[in-house]
């Protein structure tokens, strides 16, 4: 039962009977002296004014989002998530395999929300430049912020993201109710006002059984979204033919550790994104083969696998190495001050215990994220490779979208679950995802091949690119909302 001091209570006789409307529960809770009772079956077919499906980073950040909004006090919203409660009362030693790198732009969110000063007094690193660099020639680009000050995205544990997140969501208990455990089997939809008995909001069955209502259903339940299957959303999408290999790297010499390191390789990008001055996270995305060989590896062949990814020039061509230090020499004479030096990764010495760990690749994109009373944020909406580190990013950009829109349907009066606003987020957010999509698929492609001419192409390519600051400038602009 709600808390009886987040009720608005009504008092028949001076402290003996009360009658408690609480806003989370129509259910009228009978008080005689101290003890409570709710009179019919608590929370059952109670109706909501948006339930939030998921509470991964992303679902969580939405309820910690709309729970804050002036404009929302007094609506309902609850958050339903399948797992456990993810509370962090102690930062453990050991870091954690999943990490995220965390732009500009999803660091303002979480910090609106009040997360972010948890997340800094938890741990999380900032980097502030940025070597990607192809495994078949010279080819590199660079990105930094000019003063090597401000800083450029952040790595940060996605249980430190959710933790954090969770804490907060405490600070927000008279708005927002949580249930963990709580599994949805079923959505029903609301069916037109000509059939009889028809119910106007969306239903929401959970595994034990209790029912639901709400007039708005976020999903944010992830790639497997079951409420954007059971909407009948159509979906694009693919299997890609790699898996990420993640794990927990020792590098062998203390260093500064600010810069985050990919290298494109034929079979697939490998990264090393920083932790500490001592530790990266390792995010090597390869044939699903070559990932399993990866994980029986005994610990020292690992990490000579690793190192050698990172710094063996065998598969260099002479014809590639020709083609790009002609171009490049052009280039340098063309723009004598553009472009930057390459720079070497750190080597690595160990992995953390238990570390390694590898997850199938693939994309899918929803081509509608919305129907009436229903939206999706998140992966349910939107799953890319994470060569580009957006996925999560892409969610956190929909959570502050929908909530402005929210926010201000809320503030006109408007019913939330209807379609005039929902639309704007759709189109809003199609117009920032689908370029970034088809960008992130585009690298995957041109990358995953060591054909001589597509490498030549790749090459000038990059190479052009590295010497262009405005352009660079862009792209960093784009990827850093
Ligand atoms: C190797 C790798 C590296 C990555 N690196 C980055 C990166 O650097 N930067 C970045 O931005 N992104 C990165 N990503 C992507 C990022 O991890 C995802 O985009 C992000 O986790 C999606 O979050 P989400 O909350 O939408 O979905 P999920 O994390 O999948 O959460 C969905 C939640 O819904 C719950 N749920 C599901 N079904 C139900 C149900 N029926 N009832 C109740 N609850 C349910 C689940 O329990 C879960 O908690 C990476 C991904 C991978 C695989």
């Amino acid at each position: 039962m709600h808390s009886l001091t987040k009720t608005a209570l009504s008092f028949n006789g001076i402290g003996r009977r009360c009658v408690a409307l609480n806003r989370f529960s129509e259910t009228r809770i009978i008080c005689r002296g101290l003890t409570c009772t709710a009179e019919h079956g608590e929370h059952e077919n109670e109706l909501y004014d948006v339930i939030i499906s998921g509470g991964g980073m992303v679902g969580t950040a939405m309820a910690c989002s709309l729970g804050l909004d002036p404009n929302l006090e007094g609506k309902k919203i609850l958050l339903l998530e399948a797992g456990n409660k993810k509370v962090m009362d102690k930062v453990p030693d050991a870091y954690s395999t999943r990490v995220s790198s965390i732009s500009p732009g999803s660091a303002t969110l979480l910090s609106g929300v009040g997360a972010w000063d948890h997340i800094m007094n938890m741990r999380c690193k900032p980097y502030q430049k940025m070597q990607v660099w192809d495994a078949c020639s010279d080819a590199l680009i660079t990105f930094d912020k000019e003063n090597l000050q401000d800083e450029m995205a952040y790595i940060v544990e996605n249980n430190i993201i959710v933790a954090a997140l969770t804490k907060q969501l405490e600070n927000l208990s008279d708005q927002v109710r949580v249930q963990y455990k709580s599994k949805v089997v079923k959505y029903t939809w609301p069916k037109s006002h000509q059939v009889a008995d028809a119910i106007p909001w969306v239903q929401v069955t959970l595994a034990n059984g209790q029912t639901l209502q709400t007039k708005l259903l976020i999903g944010a339940d992830g790639p497997n979204s079951m409420v954007r299957q059971e909407a009948g959303i159509p979906t694009v999408k693919w299997n890609y033919d790699q898996s990420a290999v993640v794990a927990v790297l020792h590098l062998s010499e203390p260093t500064e550790n600010n810069v985050a390191w990919q290298r494109f390789l034929p079979t697939g990008p490998i990264a090393m994104l920083p932790l500490s001055d001592t530790e990266s996270s390792l995010v090597w995305s390869t044939s699903h083969r070559h990932a399993e060989e990866l994980l029986q590896l005994d610990e020292e062949s690992f990490v000579d696998s690793i190192n050698t990814a990172f710094w063996s020039n065998e598969n260099h061509s002479e014809l590639v190495e020709t083609a790009g230090s002609l171009f490049r020499t052009a280039l340098s004479v063309l723009m004598p001050s553009a472009g930057s030096a390459r720079q070497l990764p750190p080597s690595v010495a160990g992995i953390g215990p238990k570390s390694r760990v590898m997850f199938p690749l693939g994309m899918g994109h929803a081509s509608e994220y919305i129907r009436h009373r229903v939206a999706l944020i998140g992966d349910a909406a939107h799953r890319v490779h994470p060569l580009a580190g957006q996925g999560a990013n892409l969610g956190f950009g929909d959570v502050a979208c929908l909530t402005q829109l929210l926010s201000q349907a809320a503030f006109n009066g408007k019913d939330l679950g209807t379609m005039q606003h929902l639309l704007e987020y759709e189109t809003e957010r199609q117009r920032h995802n689908l370029p970034m999509m088809a960008a992130i698929d585009l690298m995957k492609r041109l990358y995953s091949t060591n054909a001589a001419p597509m490498v030549v192409l790749r090459t000038f390519g990059l190479q052009a690119t590295n010497t262009l600051p405005a352009m660079k400038a862009q792209i960093m602009a784009f990827a850093s909302k």
